[in-house]
């Protein structure tokens, strides 16, 4: 007897450790939202739909396991069981007859994403537009990479109805078109003279089905219009205008297969932010594929003489340093290369297994002359200039064999 009991305690316990924690199932903890459960499942469900992964009866397995752990999860009342009862709780629950209907999971598939439940590349099924749209980001976040989230409006499957439009969940096929929306009707065009024309189904408005208890959130239209939260991952370096593909996250619609958002990354107006790091002088660089560009400004004195040292801050903060010694003159507008301080290469244009590679760091010299001096600081600069004139200095005008009045052009006769 005793070992009857034991016999069957093992097997309780490996039915139990043979079903996969719901939580870890959906990468959530057990604190997840409503939201992150609905999130992890827009994520899952896609990657292992059976349609993306043909002969891998693995990921079948695993695409129905996360539509049974959604379900048992997005639900207040099976959620609390499972918490505290764990698979066997609600293997409990249901041969109790719990009152949820529980989903196919090409149906639940079809709730969120539309269509047959079936993904729309090829095999005819329907897909909805594409839907493009640009997401702006400093420099800065190209340069150093980030994660960070972006919010769309869009058209959604009404989760209160699951896109069915109705309250009750019953639809009914319209009994006058028998549901196909359009009525065949006999037109007399002379007596005894008659012509069969296609009409609009008027009972059911062409849609060839009927509601009688409309949906209280999107009021029978089986859609709602919703904001929805991606993540956007930038990855150092990727090029102004790069587009990112989020699969099958367009507008929703019961009558097909949601398209692909499209987002093109772009890069924002630079300002002076109110933080440190929004006020680098990176903050201002400007970029060309994997170039960046930059303005220094110096004076006269450190134009001509040398002697000068300067600090730019880069846009991940470190500092790139700009010098000359007494004695080194820049000339204005000259550009100086330094290698290695551009953007970062974006790994998907590296060569494979490359290192990590930089562009340069083009850094233009603009020199800008006093325009006010001191009557004393002029005086001295004069008479230093005469002196130095006088015993060396050149016109230039002379110097180029230039004239010194106009010259009378050769008179051409007239074609
Ligand atoms: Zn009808
Ligand atoms: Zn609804």
């Amino acid at each position: 007897m005793l070992l009857r009991i034991l016999l069957l305690l093992g097997c309780l316990t490996l039915a139990v450790l043979g079903a996969e924690d719901f939580y870890k199932l959906l990468g959530l903890q057990k604190d997840a939202s409503e939201r992150e459960i609905k999130k992890a499942y827009r994520q899952l469900s896609k990657k292992y739909h059976p349609d993306k992964n043909p002969g891998d009866d693995s990921a079948h397995d695993k695409f129905v396991a996360i539509a049974e752990a959604y379900d048992i999860l997005i639900d207040e009342e099976t959620r609390r069981i499972y918490d505290q009862y764990g698979h066997e709780g609600i293997q409990q629950h249901k041969q109790g007859g719990g009152p949820r209907q529980h989903h196919d999971p090409f149906d639940l598939f079809r709730s969120f994403f539309g269509g047959t439940g079936h993904f729309g590349h090829g095999g005819g099924e329907r897909r909805g537009p594409n839907m493009e749209v640009r997401v702006a980001v400093p420099l800065r976040d190209f340069y150093n990479g980030r994660k960070t989230e972006f919010t769309v409006e869009k058209q959604a499957i009404c989760s209160s109805c699951e896109g069915s439009g109705s309250a009750d969940g019953h639809v009914e096929t319209c009994d006058l078109c028998g549901g196909r929306g359009v009525r065949i009707v006999r037109q007399q065009l002379a007596p005894g003279l008659f012509q069969q024309v296609q009409t609009h189904c008027e009972k059911c408005g062409g849609k060839g089905k009927m509601i009688k208890h409309p949906c209280p959130v999107c009021g029978g239209s089986r859609v709602v219009r919703e904001p929805e939260t991606h993540e956007l991952h930038i990855e150092k370096g990727m090029p102004q205008g790069v587009r990112i593909t989020y699969e099958n996250e367009a507008d929703e619609s019961p009558d097909w297969v949601a398209g692909d958002l499209i987002v093109h990354l772009v890069e924002t107006e630079p300002r002076l932010g109110q933080e440190d790091h929004e006020r680098t002088d990176g903050t201002f660089f400007r970029r060309r594929g994997k170039d960046l560009f930059w303005r220094e400004v110096l004076s006269l004195r450190e134009a001509w003489m040398g002697d000068w040292r300067r600090n730019i801050t880069h846009l991940d903060g470190h500092i790139v340093q700009l010098s000359r010694k007494r004695g080194e003159v820049v000339q204005p507008n000259h550009v100086e290369v330094i290698e290695n301080e551009g953007m970062p290469v974006w790994h998907q244009l590296l060569e494979n297994n490359a290192e990590e590679q930089y562009g340069a760091l083009h850094v233009e010299y603009v020199v800008v002359l006093p325009d006010q001096m001191e009557k004393s600081m002029e005086k001295d600069f004069w008479n230093m200039w005469e002196k130095y004139r006088k015993k060396s200095g050149v016109v230039l005008d002379k110097e180029w064999g230039r004239p010194e009045g106009p010259i009378k052009m050769p008179e051409h006769d007239e074609l």
